[in-house]
């Protein structure tokens, strides 16, 4: 009886290593495709969800575009959709690429005036 027990264990517990394993694998693979956040069209202000470039054909990288990150807007097709991220001190939510200085206008004056000095609100605001 000792003989087969011990392997049937030693089975279970390889199994629920490799379950483990698969589940964390599979818990950053979905934080990662259904990340959820605000990108909106610098031209015609229209906001999309970065979930809206991730459907087959729809990601289309500007000429010119920075960065990847950047997207041509699903609804004029010619501006640039840009990232909104949310500030991890101030939870102020600021739109990236529009100038140069990316970081939260709030944190850092600096890149507020930047801002202010390219005539760009770098801040998100919701429409409606
Ligand atoms: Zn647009
Ligand atoms: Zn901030």
């Amino acid at each position: 009886m000792k003989k087969i027990v011990a392997p049937v264990s030693v089975v279970i517990i390889i199994g629920a290593i490799g379950l483990v394993v698969y589940n964390i694998k599979a818990s950053l693979g979905t934080s990662y495709d259904k990340a959820s956040y605000p990108y909106v069209c610098k031209d015609c202000k229209a906001v999309f969800d970065v979930q809206d470039f991730r459907k087959p054909g729809a990601y289309k990288m500007p000429k010119g575009a920075p960065s990847d990150s950047v997207a041509t807007c699903l609804k004029c097709n010619k501006g640039w959709a840009l990232p909104v991220t949310r500030c991890e001190q101030c939870g102020t939510q600021h739109v990236l690429y529009l100038i140069s200085d990316c970081r939260c206008p709030k944190c850092f004056p600096e890149a507020a005036a930047a801002a202010k000095k390219a005539g760009v609100d770098t801040i998100f605001k919701k429409p409606g």
